[in-house]
């Protein structure tokens, strides 16, 4: 066992301990202890995508029966930039706030249980990675909040899938303004040019992880400048779809 691995091991062991683990969302204590997982009634409510949605985005359509097909954003497209989208549900109930309180709230022990739901979700998928790729943050808004959401589980998910995981490959150069009410259009305007590779990439299948996605705007970006720089392909992850208002 790597030097690594046996200090997480007996570091854990202990903190379960002093501390025996609850479930990260309602605190509710688990027996036996398993701070992978949120106790049985949260977990009941997230739920994975359900109805027709976008066979490359995983955008969710209003209707809620009929095939999947795919969206008019990546109709349009004229290269797709990414083979898929993994999410692990709908962007409402008990996942949203999961992520707000991950986010905004200093919530981390919430990335273990979600980064596990995800890895599940994934593994369905069947596919194989070479990289796992964070969305950054740039660094005024990394020195606002103190760490990155998509970092915790970008972690998360290379311990789970033994893949290797790098922080700093992909980078923010720009900061840009908040998306919160803007427009795809102003989205994808916002964030043109503003990431770039610390490093040209070598044709690998990169797994891109963010915490949630509503216009693309900002995974796209991401997408296209890892291929401009070399990537092989890209399949994105993420905790929550959002529909479109
Ligand atoms: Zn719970
Ligand atoms: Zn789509």
């Amino acid at each position: 066992m790597r030097f690594g691995a046996w200090l997480r091991r007996e570091t854990d062991g202990l903190c379960n301990l002093l501390l025996p683990p609850a479930c990260a969302f309602c605190l509710e204590r688990l027996s036996p202890p398993d701070p992978d997982n949120f106790c049985p009634s949260c977990h009941d409510k997230i739920l994975p995508i359900s109805g027709p949605s976008c066979r490359r985005c995983a955008l969710p359509f209003q209707a809620t029966d009929g095939d999947d097909h795919y969206c008019q954003t990546c109709l349009t497209e004229k290269r797709p930039l990414f083979s898929g989208v993994t999410p692990v549900g709908h962007h409402d109930t008990l996942l949203r706030e999961a992520i707000h309180r991950l986010k905004y709230r200093n919530d981390i022990s919430l990335a273990r249980p979600l980064g596990h739901l995800l890895t599940s979700r994934l593994r369905d998928e069947n596919s194989n990675f070479d990289l796992i790729l964070p969305v950054p943050l740039h660094r005024s808004r990394l020195h606002e909040r103190g760490y990155n959401q998509s970092v915790l589980l970008a972690r998360q998910l290379g311990r789970r899938l033994q893949l290797p995981f790098e922080l700093n490959r992909l980078q923010r150069i720009l900061p840009g303004p908040p998306q919160q009410g803007l427009s795809a259009r102003e989205r994808s305007r916002n964030v043109r040019n503003h990431f770039k590779t610390a490093s040209p990439l070598n044709g690998e299948a990169v797994l891109l992880v963010d915490d949630v996605m509503t216009t693309g705007a900002t995974v796209r970006e991401c997408a296209r400048t890892l291929m401009k720089n070399g990537a092989g392909s890209i399949h994105v992850a993420i905790l929550a779809r959002a529909a479109l208002q």
